[in-house]
């Protein structure tokens, strides 16, 4: 019900705080399952001194837009690129439908159609759904990368472009996107990747030794990139990332924008007013922990990985679905449905799909909360 008068914000807050007690909290370390965290401080201060700020209406927010253009440009060159086109948008859901509005609007096609893995976010459904594009799913291989000469066999004169993936969601692997690109490259297609997950990793990982696919606009069938700093980039929710290698993406999709306080501007993101804050953070993040910070961050989630990885191999019907490729491990057990049953039971905030239980080492999952979940794990199983 509207209540007719106002309270007191110090009852309002408690009946919140009431309300909420439920929540699972990322810094109670017993979210194992998400690609989200905790905030990093300095993001939330940032958010908090800007919290006014509008990316809808550039013109009020001349400034905050350069710095917007700023942060595009810095997650260019982390992703090989010197200067990338793009938008801070509210997640990898709106920047994989910005990328397939792209590609459409670019191809003048009657029938447009989207070659994805089978492995794909299902932001791509909602994309397809609302763009009127028919998705034609790849097989995927036995260590779960898509099959590249299943993508060429499905490619026709329909095909407005393919998506290849760079840590999927449910396993962190990254496709073999060098072969995706000189494929693109060979049909005239365009690439989009989707490195939603992986843009905040993969460049720290394979700097720290670790074997990892390229998977960026240094390989050029790439002409998109989804980057998310609302995950391994510690900026709060909502912070996405869509970056395209040339203007043309982003002109195919802008629409004019005629009547706002700021001027007449062109929009290309799916939502209208749109936090300037989360933009400005990704820009203070980026420079507050430079490539050194980051990829500090990473080498901790990465060892975490391989640890949690072993151990989980030493627990009598567990197995790994397959060798962490990024700082994802996912396992199987038998019983699975009653195992995630008890260890949701157990305060756990996991859960099983596909046939696996998904652990993300973000960086509020530190080793004494692996420790515990194996714990109660082995007893779970063991029942
Ligand atoms: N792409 C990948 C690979 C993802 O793992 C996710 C989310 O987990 C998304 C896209 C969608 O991101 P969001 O939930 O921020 O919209």
């Amino acid at each position: 019900m509207f209540p007719e008068r106002g309270a007191d914000e110090e009852d309002v807050l408690e009946e919140l705080r009431k309300k909420t007690s439920e929540d699972l909290t990322f810094d109670s370390g017993r979210i194992l399952g998400s690609m989200c965290t905790y905030p990093h401080p300095f993001a939330v201060k940032v958010v908090t001194e800007f919290i006014d700020r509008n990316l809808g209406d550039p013109g009020l927010h001349v400034g905050s837009r350069k710095v917007e253009e700023e942060a595009i440009e810095m997650l260019s060159n982390l992703l090989g690129l010197e200067k990338g086109y793009g938008h801070i948008v509210s997640g990898g859901t709106e920047a994989n439908i910005l990328a397939v509005r792209a590609f459409r609007n670019l191809a003048d096609v009657e029938k447009p159609e989207l070659i994805l893995p089978k492995s794909a976010h299902f932001s791509f459904i909602k994309a397809g759904e609302m763009l009127g594009v028919k998705l034609v799913w790849a097989e995927l291989n036995n260590d779960y990368t898509v099959n590249v000469r299943d993508i060429e066999e499905k490619i026709t004169e329909n095909t407005v472009g393919i998506v290849g993936i760079a840590g999927t969601t449910g396993l962190g692997v990254v496709d073999d996107i060098p072969a995706l690109s000189d494929l693109a490259l060979d049909y005239g297609l365009p690439l989009h990747v989707d490195a939603a997950f992986g843009g905040f990793v993969i460049p720290f990982a394979k700097e720290l030794g670790y074997e990892v696919p390229d998977f960026d606009f240094r390989l050029k069938g790439v002409k998109s990139v989804t980057i998310d700093p609302h995950k391994m980039g510690m900026v709060p929710i909502p912070a996405g990332g869509i970056i395209f290698r040339e203007k043309r993406f982003l002109e195919a999709i802008s629409v004019p924008a005629p009547y706002l306080a700021g001027g007449k501007v062109w929009q290309a993101t799916i939502t209208g007013t749109r936090p300037g804050a989360n933009a400005l953070a990704v820009w203070a993040m980026i420079k507050h922990l430079g490539f050194e910070g980051y990829k500090g961050v990473v080498k901790k989630a990465m060892e975490l990985s391989r640890w949690f990885a072993r151990e989980l191999k030493k627990i009598p019907g567990v197995y790994l679905i397959r060798e962490p490729v990024l700082n994802i491990v996912s396992f199987g057990t038998p019983n699975l449905e009653e195992v995630e049953e008890e260890l949701k039971r157990r305060g756990w905030g996991i859960s099983a799909h596909r046939g696996y239980i998904r652990i993300v080492m973000m960086p509020h999952v530190k080793r004494e909360h692996l420790e515990a979940f194996l714990g109660d794990l082995r007893e779970a199983v063991r029942n």
